[in-house]
């Protein structure tokens, strides 16, 4: 029911942990992280049913070095609340990681289509039908920006709601699509953080703004701003958390 990202120079877990407690009051009943490795190879996914401490005692040590991630608690719509349903969801690859809030309305006809093109869905949950629509839309070797138009590409012409942000193995970065769901992105610490809401944020984040609804952004060296159709747009006026600063 709530999602939060990371990137910086800072290490990505202990302020995704803390964004994902902060978001316990939106309620949960699993809860999961995915890691960029930053060595090129594939995001490493981590999740659990139940509450968060049943999360970090999972956690392997080297979870600990990422300095980008995404993280997620869910409230489930399409699926019942096991593990194997929990957030991030992957494509067939294992190169797409991925976390949503909100729900796909027609995703019956998204898994028949999909499955027409030869993916194996791995669960019912509707967001998982979303890290193979961008599957089948990124190239053989993606940079930012073709993660950026593949994301575009795979919501276009879904119905439903969603705040989503994903990681592709490789590739330097978060990308980050919102439609009708609560996202904002902000700045601090050294650290770009997205999160649900401003309390997800964290105390270190001095900076925020909300994602335009229909916009999709990139958390990368700086956050770059898109329109739906992936065309690079100007940042939204900002304004501050100034109670933090
Ligand atoms: N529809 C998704 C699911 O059932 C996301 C639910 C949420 O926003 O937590 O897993």
């Amino acid at each position: 029911c709530g999602i939060v990202a990371h990137h910086g120079l800072v290490p990505a877990l202990p302020a995704l942990l803390d964004g994902l407690e902060r978001l316990e009051y939106r309620g949960y009943d699993s809860v999961g992280v995915a890691l960029d490795p930053g060595d090129g190879g594939l995001p490493s996914v981590h999740r659990t049913v139940g509450r968060l401490p049943a999360l970090v005692a999972a956690l392997p040590g080297e979870a600990h070095g990422a300095t980008s991630g995404i993280g997620h608690t869910r409230w489930a719509s399409h699926g019942a609340p096991v593990a194997a349903n929990a957030h991030p969801h992957r494509d067939c690859s294992g190169h797409v990681a991925l976390v949503h809030n909100g729900t796909i309305e027609d995703a019956s006809r998204v898994r028949a289509e999909l499955a027409v093109r030869g993916h194996r869905i791995a669960t019912e949950v509707d967001s998982e039908l979303i890290a193979h629509r961008i599957e089948d839309a990124l190239p053989a070797v993606p940079d930012l920006h073709a993660v950026v138009r593949a994301v575009a590409l795979a919501v276009d012409g879904l119905r439903g709601t969603w705040a989503l942000a994903v990681l592709v193995g490789g590739v330097d970065g978060v990308v980050l699509a919102r439609r009708s769901s609560p996202l904002l992105v902000g700045a601090g610490g050294g650290r770009l953080m997205a999160a649900s809401d401003e309390l997800g944020l964290g105390p270190e984040i001095t900076e925020a703004r909300e994602v335009p609804d229909g916009h999709l952004v990139a958390l990368a060296g700086d956050v770059l701003w898109f329109d739906g159709q992936a065309r690079p747009v100007p940042a939204p006026s900002s304004w501050s958390l100034g109670a933090r600063s």
